[in-house]
């Protein structure tokens, strides 16, 4: 008499696991595509993308300078992106330091420069650049 009521609770249980298991995959598997995405740096200067690089791409770290008003040096690293040195007065840009992850961003306001890294997948600007350099 008391098999149904069992029945149903294991049922339950069972599915219960089963949502667990499955919610466990798939923050795997959005761990694992998101440890997938290459950084990649972009460049701004008054809005407008200007460069573009994936980090994985960068073989020797070398420097990307923003001509403008007020010139922006950028180091690009195959592990982050550094403002280096900048004519701008507050030198804000120079200040924060070491972009290693995507989402962090240097902005230098006076001289209207700046620098994100995010994922490669989220850098959506890429085929804007490509039209702009062909
Ligand atoms: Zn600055």
């Amino acid at each position: 008499m008391n098999d149904t009521a069992i029945k149903k609770y294991r049922l339950s249980d069972f599915i219960l696991i089963g949502i667990i298991i499955i919610c466990a995959f798939t923050l795997t598997a959005v761990f694992f595509t998101s440890g997938k995405n290459e950084l990649c740096v972009s460049v701004y200067q008054a809005n407008k993308l200007i460069y573009q690089k994936a980090l994985s791409e960068v073989e020797k770290p070398y420097e990307y300078t923003v001509y403008g008003d007020l010139n922006v040096t950028v180091l690009i690293e195959n592990d982050g992106v550094t403002v280096i040195s900048s004519d701008c007065p507050d030198k804000l840009c120079q200040k924060a330091g070491k972009l290693t992850q995507s989402g962090q961003s240097s902005v230098c306001l006076p001289a209207r420069v700046s620098i994100i890294l995010e994922d490669s997948a989220n850098a959506t600007a890429q085929n804007e650049l490509d039209g702009i350099a062909r």
